[in-house]
């Protein structure tokens, strides 16, 4: 059974107050959250400890946006597993194109941060996507084959998700149609050896997109940056149709 997880992506928003304001307008939406579903929320490594302790006994899972691979030592900026355990985490977000594009992240580092992560026990939520030059080239698969071999060699694919997020369609409000998301999360799937791995979308989900996306049969969740910050918002997509 594949799992559906509707996850937040924070970025770099928000503040400890701001977060805990956050958790005042949404917890009370999930008693209309039917059963089986996820919602996670990935957040700064500045707000997890509260966090952690405000969502415990919540039905809202906790991830970090980016662990290291070593255990400790001179790495500075870097974060361990361990620090991420100890705060009582479940899923940390790897590879995401930001992470790519703007801070030197390669398939090497993203599998050896994959493997860290499941090393301490966390479920990873590894990031693939083409960018706009890549499509336009018909290079989607190739990319994106490239991405999931190079960064899936040794992980375990019984604990892992992985969020297909063309990266032009990324806090655009350019939305992939739904039945393309579909077709190249069925491809997605077609490379694993584990065919129930959750697979989300992730690129300007919306209120008004999100029933459309989560319809379609290879789709089995969201990754959601700019409409994770508002309770309303995420609440809506939470509680999808
Ligand atoms: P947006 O939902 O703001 O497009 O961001 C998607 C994303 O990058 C989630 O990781």
């Amino acid at each position: 059974m594949r799992k559906i997880i509707i996850a937040g992506n924070w970025k770099m928003h928000k503040t400890q107050r701001e977060s805990l304001e956050f958790l005042q307008d949404f917890l009370p939406h999930l008693e209309e959250t039917p059963e089986g579903r996820e919602a996670v929320l990935c957040v700064p490594f500045t707000t997890l400890n509260v966090m952690s302790k405000n969502l415990h006994g919540s039905r809202v899972k906790l991830g970090a946006q980016n662990i290291h691979w070593e255990e400790q030592g001179a790495f500075t900026g870097e974060v361990s597993g361990e620090m991420l355990t100890e705060i009582g985490l479940n899923y940390v977000i790897v590879g995401h194109s930001e992470r790519r594009q703007f801070f030197g992240e390669t398939d090497e580092t993203v599998n050896k941060r994959l493997l860290a992560a499941q090393r301490h026990g966390l479920i990873p939520i590894l990031c693939v996507g083409e960018s706009k030059a890549q499509r336009d080239a018909g290079e989607t698969e190739q990319v994106i084959f490239g991405q999931l071999k190079k960064g899936l060699v040794d992980v375990d694919q019984s604990n892992l998700v992985i969020a297909y997020e063309p990266i032009w369609a990324i806090g655009t409000g350019d939305t992939c149609e739904a039945s393309e998301a579909n077709r190249v999360i069925g491809l997605i799937r077609s490379q694993l050896t584990n065919k129930d791995v959750t697979i989300q979308y992730g690129g300007s989900v919306k209120p008004d997109n999100v029933d459309e996306i989560m319809a379609q049969s290879e789709i089995d969740g969201a990754l959601v940056g700019g409409a994770s910050l508002t309770a309303d918002s995420f609440a809506r997509l939470v509680n999808y149709q």
